[in-house]
């Protein structure tokens, strides 16, 4: 039996969503491990020692997650080390651990990040192999706890890393995991779940999660089992019969982003991008840039918000704008063009919109966009209804204007 607690004011505030808790039991669950409670505490040293002091009988793993940071209100390893009857002391592998991370990070280790090796003594360390603060490991009697960090991109690296393994080998299990994690844009959560349900190979020992995250879905495949090769057999008829239904939403089969996918398509090819962007204010171009390597082949992104922007720095005319306004289908179409010409791209992408909450026309409601994309062959440009907050349509421009160019550099088949 597995439980869990979340440790942190901003939790029990309700300033954060605990994301921890809920990861780690989706990951404990593909793994056929089940979690038998969930708790969440504030940062009292004391409300964290009852906690770890009051597990329910039969409870072999504690996973705990935050307060191992270097700030006063983390005080998770005080805790453990008053709940446990142990001292705490400067731990040298901690201390060697986060050494290392700082010099790889170029930056000299700030005096208040040392507060972060000060651990209960005789405890085990867990490696973080995203940020500074590491976990650790206490066993209790036949109990066994785990501390991690709270920042939910460091749990999810050492759950998927360290926690799932070390558990099933604790727990005398000799599966092995093999997971695999697919793309999806295009489809909603429940329209995938509809699609698929009913459909798949009846493999007891494979298992597929919903990651919905705003515009996409991630699906993860997971499978269990002895033999390596067997469940990454199975693994795979799997993800060929999802392929087989929704494929051509599918635009990753191995987890990269979009912005990932079209830079990949683009290198390979040796083409270049500019791109124009109105309502999405660079939105695109910040995507685009967060690839490393991304260089080799984006040139630039002017964010042209005002006509004035429009015409100074993209030579569209003002009589064009006049007549169809700038949010329209030859004032996209125009922008492509011209920031292609003027970058000597292989491609140009624009878009202009409205992301409300305010400017909306009965003709043209809040979340009307037009996408436009130009290539020394063609000039095109597509309206779109997008729907949501200003944030939300933004972000749903962005990714439908990466869609448009990834689809019309590698068409489905
Ligand atoms: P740090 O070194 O950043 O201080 P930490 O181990 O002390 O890490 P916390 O201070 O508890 O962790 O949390 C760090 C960040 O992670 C905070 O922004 C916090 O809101 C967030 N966080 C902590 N726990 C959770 C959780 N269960 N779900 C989502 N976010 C969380
Ligand atoms: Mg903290």
């Amino acid at each position: 039996m597995i439980e869990i607690i979340t440790i942190g004011d901003e939790l029990t505030c309700g300033r954060t969503a605990d994301e921890n808790s809920r990861f780690i039991a989706q990951e404990l669950a593909v793994a056929g491990l089940g979690v038998s409670r969930i708790i969440t505490v504030g940062d009292a040293v004391e409300g964290i020692i009852r906690a770890l002091q009051d597990m329910l009988p039969g409870t072999r793993f504690v996973i705990a997650t935050g307060g191992l940071g270097p700030t006063d209100d983390d005080r998770t390893a005080p805790a453990a080390a008053a709940a446990f009857g142990r001292t705490l002391g400067e731990n040298r592998e901690a201390m060697a651990l986060m050494e290392n991370r700082y010099r790889e990070f170029g930056r000299a280790m700030p005096p208040a990040a040392v507060k972060q090796a000060v651990l209960p003594e005789g405890c085990r360390i867990i490696p973080n192999p995203v940020g500074t603060a590491c976990g650790f490991s206490i066993d209790d009697g036949d109990r066994q706890f785990l501390f991690l960090p709270g920042v939910p991109e460091e749990v999810r690296a050492m759950t998927s890393g360290f926690l799932i393994p070390h558990i099933l080998q604790a727990s005398g299990s000799e599966n092995c995991i093999v997971s695999r994690t697919l793309k999806v844009f295009g489809l909603w959560e429940s329209q995938i779940h509809e699609l698929l349900r009913g459909s798949l190979p009846a493999t007891p020992a494979v298992s597929l999660g919903y990651y919905p995250q705003y515009p996409e879905v991630s699906l993860k495949i997971t499978g269990t089992g002895r033999d390596r090769g067997a469940v990454e057999q199975e693994v795979e008829a799997f993800q060929h019969s999802i392929s087989e239904i929704i494929g051509e939403y599918l635009y990753s089969l191995t987890g990269e982003s979009l912005e990932e996918v079209v830079g990949a398509l683009l290198n390979k090819r040796g083409e270049t991008l500019a791109i124009a962007e109105s309502c999405t204010g660079g939105l695109i171009a910040h995507r685009i840039t967060g690839v490393p390597g991304s260089s080799g082949y984006f040139d630039r992104s002017v964010v042209v918000y005002s006509n004035r922007a429009k015409e100074a720095l993209l030579q569209v005319p003002r009589e064009l704008l006049d007549r169809h306004g700038a949010v329209s289908m030859p004032v996209a179409r125009i922008m492509a063009q011209n920031v292609r010409q003027l970058a000597e791209t292989t491609y140009g992408l624009a878009v202009t919109g409205i992301a409300g909450p305010g400017g909306g026309t009965p003709e043209k409601p809040v979340g009307t966009v037009f996408i436009g994309l130009s290539s020394a062959a063609s000039t095109q440009a597509r309206q779109y209804q997008f729907s949501g907050t200003r944030e939300k349509i933004k972000i749903m421009t962005a990714q439908v204007a990466l869609n448009l160019l990834k689809t019309f550099i590698q068409p489905r088949a």
